[in-house]
């Protein structure tokens, strides 16, 4: 899962970075309005944390202006102590949550995750698809014999990814923008090694190659 977050509070940024990557998700980051516009509007993310008050151009503006473009990530808005206004203003543009500050580190966390899962149409707390069951607290997945198997961190965000889209061909490309961050070398073949590791632990059967295309996880319930 590959998050944007727009925010100008560079402690802020440093921590919620470090949580989000703990978690298991990509992040890339913006400390004014323009470019963050700009990047959620070439990159495609999973999701957005936007603080509203942001220099160059306040949050608001740059959310109104996604939506008007047809862009329809999910939206975390951020915004200031009892600004209540600021929380109707914000869904009127497009939010589709929001948390006061200050708040607590988890429960953005968990915010983020019933996000996703919503945007997905997950309603459970844990995912699941084709016999597998993913526990993303502990970064595993238990397969459908019962055996709990350990995973690295980018093993964990390529089945993430490959579980909240079962059925579809991904590409190559698609896969490496959503399980690592802007400086990763697309070009390169690590990918492959990434499946096959992955194949290694949940079954060969259950990532299919297709030629020039891509890669298929799963399918039949
Ligand atoms: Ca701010």
């Amino acid at each position: 899962m590959r998050l944007l977050l727009v925010e100008d509070d560079a402690l802020l940024v440093k921590n919620l970075k470090a949580a989000l990557c703990a978690d298991g998700y990509v992040v890339d980051t913006a400390d004014n309005g323009i470019e963050g516009e700009y990047l959620g509007a070439v990159e495609p993310y999973d999701l957005v944390i936007l603080d509203l008050g942001l220099p160059q151009r306040p949050g608001l503006e740059v959310l109104q202006n996604w939506r008007k473009s047809g862009l329809k990530m999910p939206v975390l808005v951020l915004t200031g102590r009892d600004q209540w206004h600021e929380k109707v203003d914000g869904f009127k543009a497009g939010a589709d949550d929001y948390l006061g500050k200050p708040f607590h580190i988890e429960e953005l966390m968990q915010r983020i995750k019933a996000l996703i899962r919503r945007s997905h149409d997950v309603h459970e707390v844990e995912i699941k698809t084709s016999g597998l069951v993913l526990d993303e607290e502990r970064q595993q997945v238990r397969l459908a014999d019962g055996r709990d198997v350990a995973l690295t961190g980018t093993e964990f965000r390529l089945l993430r990814y490959f579980m909240l889209h079962p059925g579809r061909i991904l590409s190559k490309t698609r896969l490496t923008e959503h399980v690592y961050d802007m400086d990763f070398d697309r070009d390169s073949n690590v990918m492959e090694v990434y499946v096959r590791r992955l194949r290694d632990k949940i079954g060969k059967g259950m990532i299919q190659t297709r030629r020039g295309q891509g890669y298929v996880f799963g399918g039949d319930d």
